[in-house]
């Protein structure tokens, strides 16, 4: 068996210790008998699983009682609508940062919805870096401002939390969430696809503010009310049991590794050799502001486009693989979410230097 080191934005890596202990009860969970997706959602067997998990979570997160946790489905995306059908709550407008692609998804989604004020973009600059607070021109009367605090293609985080003076603040943490500890009390609505840094695809994480459910817009789905959610323990309907087992793995992994303070000081030690081994050489460029560099995804170009292809076969003999590039922005992207290991950086860093002194 031979493990790569898999630099994919998503699905991405899953700890290896994750991995074996999954592996370690697929046939018989505990003593049951049964894998634990085999398990009924609702048998006493599962739901201490399922509940550990959520406990988990708020713990690692430290998520307030003020906060409800929502595992759902239909990814991120499906946050896109299920957030202004949730948080109009009879308003007009909402306020939208946009930061680049994901953030035009979110915004494209909401146009069905509302009025959309775009109080920022980072357009004009090709999307390389995040507007400051001065820049957000907010409405007080939006229902919400929106924004993706890490914009996972092109490599753009927020290195600051928007201050909007009382007006509901929802963030879009696909790709940050569970890298670093943050104020979740500053949030409304925190939602995140769990392939990039939680577990499996399958299971999406929203995390609501509590006095924010139950009035969504004329015409909502149940599904689609985070309330149906909120009052069933997430358990409406059959869950994904299995990606909500694993991500309650990925959360015992966090706490054992310290929490995310200790998470934090990996990520940024990680991120820092791979942005110096870029700033250092004349071959390697990222084109994103320095101080909103993301700690997740780094982006980068090689001096010479034709060599793309070389530097991707190159690689992926020494089993760096998944290095290309997402394709609206072209050259390399490595995603380095928690569960890309040190050592993954360093075969990257040392590749990155031999392909320079041969091609270069
Ligand atoms: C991956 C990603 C999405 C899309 O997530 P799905 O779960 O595939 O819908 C949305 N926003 C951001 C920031 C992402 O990184």
């Amino acid at each position: 068996m031979s493990r790569v080191f898999n630099f994919s934005a998503g699905p991405a890596m899953v700890p290896q210790a994750v991995l074996e202990k999954a592996q370690s009860e697929m046939l018989d969970w505990h003593g049951t008998g049964m894998s634990s997706m085999e398990m009924s959602h609702r048998g006493k067997e599962y739901m201490s699983i399922a509940d550990k998990a959520m406990a988990d979570l708020r713990d690692v997160m430290a998520i307030p009682d003020t906060h409800e946790i929502l595992f759902l489905q239909g990814g991120a995306s499906s946050q896109f609508a299920m957030v202004p059908m949730n948080l109009l709550r009879g308003k007009k407008s909402a306020d939208y940062i946009n930061t680049g692609a994901w953030s035009k998804k979110a915004i494209a989604e909401a146009k069905r919805y509302c009025d959309v004020n775009i109080v920022a973009t980072t357009e004009e600059g090709k999307f390389s870096s995040a507007p400051s607070q001065a820049e957000l021109k907010l409405n007080p009367d939006a229902a919400y401002v929106h924004y993706t605090p890490n914009e996972t293609i092109g490599g753009v985080e927020f290195d600051y939390i928007p201050e909007t003076n009382g007006v509901p603040l929802v963030a879009d943490m696909s790709s940050t969430i569970l890298s670093r500890p943050i104020d979740v009390s500053k949030f409304a609505v925190i939602y995140a696809g769990a392939q990039k840094n939680i577990g499996p695809a399958g299971l999406t994480v929203v995390i609501v503010r509590k006095d924010l459910i139950g009035e969504t817009i004329d015409g909502t789905p149940s599904m689609f009310d985070y309330k149906t959610h909120a009052d069933n323990g997430s358990m409406s309907n059959t869950p994904p049991t299995y990606a909500w087992y694993l991500a309650g793995l990925v959360f015992d992994w966090i706490k054992q590794q310290g929490g995310l303070t200790a998470v934090a000081a990996i990520n940024e030690r990680k991120a820092g050799k791979l942005y110096a081994a870029i700033d250092g050489s004349d071959f390697y460029a990222n084109p994103v502001a320095i101080n909103n560099r993301s700690w997740m995804n780094v982006p980068f170009t090689l001096a010479d486009a034709e060599l793309d292809k070389v530097f991707l076969e190159e690689a992926a003999k020494l089993n760096l693989v998944t290095l290309k590039g997402h394709r609206s922005v072209g050259g390399m992207r490595a995603s380095i979410y928690n569960a890309m290991p040190e050592a993954g950086i360093d075969a990257l860093v040392k590749f990155m230097a031999e392909f320079e002194k041969k091609h270069g």
